[in-house]
C-alpha cells in the first residue's frame, strides 16, 4: 500500500520553533491573514518563517474547489475581507521582506474569480512597500471573462499558475481545473505584458510518468514560461490522494538538467520544492540570468 510507506529521510525536516518562528505567527494572527504554509501543512514552515518567508492566502480560507492532494477548506467561502490589501501590505513592511509571494483560494463563487482583490493587493503592497518584489500564485480564472487581464495590469513581478500535475491525471487530482486551460492562462499572460516573469509547478508522487513529466516542461516551454518547480507531493491526511512514488534527490536533479536544456531561465527541482520555496533567491537569480 503506497500509503503506509515510511517517509524516506530526505523528507524529514526539523520542528518548526524559532523565536522569528512565533513572531511571524503572531504578525498573521494580529493582521487576520492566512497563509499558505500553515493551511498546506508546508513540511518546510520551520525553515521559511525563521527568516520571516511567509506566503499569504488571500480571499479567505475556504475554496470553492476540491483538489486531491490539498489541504484547505472545500466550502462556502468566507466574505472578502475589505482590509486584506492593506493587511498584506503592512505585513510586508513588517516582516521586511525583499520579496512577497501572494497566493490565495479559488474563488468561483465571485464574478471576477477575486481579480480586483488581487489586483488591490498588488498596489497596496506597491504603494507600502515599493522595494518589495511581487509573486502572485494565481488560481485558473477559468470562465472568468477579462479577470487575467485586471491582474496582469496590477504588473506583478512574477505570475505563478501552478499546472500542479501531468494532464492525464487533472480529472482525478484537479477535477475542477482544465490543464489546457491553465497553459493557456500561462502563455496569455506573456502575450499581455512580457515584462512580467511567468512560473509554473507540479508535484510529482501522484502516479505521473517521467515522460509525462518532460512532456510538461515541453508544454510549458511552448507557453513561454520561464521558471519551472518541482516538488515531492506529500499526502495531507489518508482522504487525500495516495503517494504513488517517492522520487529521490537524484531523479530530480536529473528533472533539473533536462528542463533546464529545454530553455527555462530557472528550474527549481528538489523533494521539498513548494512554490514560494526559496522564491526571494530564486526570483533575483532569475532576473540576473
Ligand atoms: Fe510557506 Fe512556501 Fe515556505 Fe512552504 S515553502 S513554508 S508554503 S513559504
Ligand atoms: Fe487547494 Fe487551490 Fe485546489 Fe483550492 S484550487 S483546493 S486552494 S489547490
Amino acid at each position: 500500500n503506497p500509503v503506509q510507506r515510511r517517509k524516506p529521510d530526505w523528507l524529514r525536516v526539523k520542528a518548526p520553533v524559532s523565536k522569528e518562528y512565533n513572531e511571524t505567527r503572531q504578525l498573521m494572527r494580529s493582521l487576520n491573514l492566512n497563509t499558505v504554509c500553515e493551511e498546506a501543512a508546508c513540511p518546510n514552515i520551520g525553515e521559511c518563517w525563521k527568516q520571516k518567508h511567509a506566503t499569504v492566502m488571500i480571499l479567505g480560507s475556504v475554496c470553492t474547489r476540491a483538489c486531491a492532494f490539498c489541504n484547505v477548506a472545500t466550502g462556502m467561502p468566507d466574505k472578502l475581507d475589505p482590509h486584506e490589501p492593506d493587511h498584506v501590505a503592512e505585513a510586508a513592511g513588517k516582516l521586511g521582506l525583499e520579496h512577497i509571494v501572494i497566493t490565495s483560494v479559488d474563488r468561483d463563487d465571485l464574478p471576477d474569480g477575486g481579480a480586483a482583490h488581487f489586483a488591490r493587493v498588488i498596489r497596496r503592497l506597491r504603494e507600502e512597500a515599493p522595494n518589495t518584489t511581487i509573486e502572485i500564485l494565481t488560481p485558473d480564472f477559468l470562465r472568468k471573462e477579462g479577470a487575467l487581464e485586471v491582474v496582469v495590469e496590477a504588473r506583478p513581478d512574477v505570475f505563478n499558475h501552478n499546472l500542479e500535475t501531468v494532464p492525464r491525471l487533472y480529472p482525478t487530482v484537479r477535477p475542477g481545473a482544465r490543464y489546457f486551460h491553465s497553459l493557456r492562462l500561462l502563455d496569455r499572460v506573456k502575450e499581455l505584458d512580457p515584462s512580467i516573469f511567468t512560473k509554473s509547478g507540479i508535484m510529482v508522487g501522484l502516479g505521473e510518468s517521467n515522460e509525462e513529466v518532460a512532456q510538461v516542461m515541453d508544454d510549458l516551454r511552448s507557453a513561454d514560461v520561464d521558471f519551472m518547480t518541482i516538488g515531492q507531493y506529500l499526502q495531507p491526511t489518508p482522504k487525500h490522494a495516495a503517494i504513488e512514488r517517492f522520487v529521490t534527490p537524484d531523479e530530480f536533479s536529473s528533472f533539473q538538467k533536462k528542463a533546464y536544456n529545454k530553455g527555462f531561465l530557472m528550474v527549481a527541482s528538489s523533494p521539498l520544492t513548494r512554490s514560494s520555496y526559496h522564491a526571494d533567491a530564486d526570483f533575483a537569480k532569475m532576473r540576473a540570468a
